[in-house]
């Protein structure tokens, strides 16, 4: 049984807020914070749980945080708001003394370039204090990552070729909208590409190289290679590797938007002066956009995420496939979101209730690959996640 702090109220909060509720048994207290705190409270009534309290948090300020947890002395924080406050939540939960996990690793507000060097930098100071952080436990990354310890774990001596293939066969009606935050989403979307081949990351052009591959159910989507950050833990904990490439599908309304926007300056993260006021047009463009947490109404379709896998087993080459397809019609009825939303929320709150219930456990900082996946893998049907596996098919790639 813990306390648990679920930090951010947008469509990721809202499903963690849901999944959460749920568990009784492993979650004895909520609190839902947020910079926005009638967000906060718009979900505790949908929930209709009399357990979530709420609060109003700016997660950018240390000392607001301490003030919160000390107030309220999470077990563990759910930190769900934006990468830009992951070392602030970090710096807390090391000072309260909280477990801590998030989907999205540290980004620095001023420049696009994620990387784990400034979370992995933390593993010493938690392991000193005896807390366990979980980094990017999501869905990608997050389920990937514990996709691919699954299939090394039970299907492969050795794994060599892995493609991480992320579908969203959805149509919300709109012109255009990200399915997740926009600022964040359009930074990691126009972004170079990068994979790992024969020992070094290989960069491409925003977009380049792009496939057409096969997903269950949905049918052949163009899918384009971009960089992930999972990929980067993937390739450290998985030293057989030869190569590793992250495949996201985009529809052409969606890149003509895209190329639209940054033709026009409106992507850019540099901020510039408009009527005496500093503004930064990402953030202004953001604004502007729909909020993805609202896109669930009328939101057809479904999403396909998995993993594809050439390795060796008994000395022979063999290939696996296993993904999850999630209908945001589905998500949308239990949790009043969308399944981009849902599919993260969901692994998000296994991923504390594999640290509550010690399943997952060991001081330090960590990436989800690191732990036993079996306990986790045996949660996600349960909540709303079911896996398929297939075997020796044509991998496409
Ligand atoms: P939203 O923009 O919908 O929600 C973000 C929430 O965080 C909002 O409620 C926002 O408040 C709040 N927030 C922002 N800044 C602060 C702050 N300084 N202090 C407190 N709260 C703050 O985003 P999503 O729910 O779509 O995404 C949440 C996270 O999940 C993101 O980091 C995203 O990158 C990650 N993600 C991970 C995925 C994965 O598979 N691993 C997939 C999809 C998303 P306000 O409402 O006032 O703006």
């Amino acid at each position: 049984m813990g306390k648990v702090l679920i930090i951010g109220a947008g469509g990721v909060g809202r499903v963690v807020a849901h999944k959460v509720a749920k568990v009784p048994e492993v979650f004895s207290e909520i609190m839902l914070a947020s910079r926005t705190k009638s967000k906060c409270d718009q979900i505790a009534q949908a929930i209709g749980d009399r357990r979530i309290q709420t609060a109003e948090i700016d997660a950018d300020h240390l000392e607001s945080l301490l003030h919160l947890m000390d107030t309220f002395k999470p077990d563990l924080v759910i930190h769900v708001a934006l990468p830009y406050q992951d070392l602030t939540i970090m710096e807390a939960c090391l000072k309260v003394g909280a477990h801590y996990l998030d989907t999205a690793n540290y980004e620095p507000p001023d420049e696009a370039k994620f990387e784990y060097k400034w979370q992995w930098a933390y593993h010493e100071r938690f392991q000193r204090a005896g807390l366990t952080a979980l980094l990017g436990c999501g869905f990608d990354p997050g389920v990937t990552n514990v996709f691919t310890a699954y299939a090394a774990k039970h299907h492969f001596d050795e794994i060599h070729y892995l493609d991480i293939v992320d579908c969203n066969a959805g149509d919300h009606g709109k012109p255009f909208a990200t399915n997740f935050n926009p600022e964040i989403n359009i930074r990691e979307v126009t972004q170079k590409g990068k994979y790992w081949e024969d020992g070094k990351w290989i960069e491409t052009e925003p977009h380049e190289i792009h496939r057409i591959l096969t997903y269950p159910n949905i049918g052949p989507r163009k899918s384009y290679l971009m960089y992930h950050e999972e990929l980067e833990s993937l390739v450290k904990h998985f030293p057989t590797l030869k190569r590793a490439r992250f495949w996201m599908t985009f529809g052409e309304e969606y890149l003509t938007h895209l190329r639209v926007i940054q033709n026009i300056g409106m992507a850019s993260i540099k901020p510039i002066l408009f009527e005496g006021k500093e503004i930064v047009p990402l953030k202004f463009l953001k604004a502007l956009l729909p909020n993805p947490a609202e896109l669930g109404e009328h939101y057809t379709g479904e999403t396909s995420i998995g993993c594809r896998i050439r390795g060796i087993k008994g000395g022979r080459e063999k290939t696996y496939y296993i993904y999850n397809n999630c209908k945001h019609q589905d998500a949308y009825r239990e949790t009043g979101t969308q399944a981009v939303s849902y599919t993260t929320g969901v692994p998000a709150m296994i991923g504390a209730m594999m640290i509550l219930t010690g399943k997952w456990k060991g001081p330090g900082v960590f990436n989800p690959e690191e732990f036993d996946p079996d306990p986790f893998m045996e949660q996600l049907p349960l909540h709303g996640l079911p896996c398929h596996e297939l075997y020796d098919i044509d991998l496409e790639l």
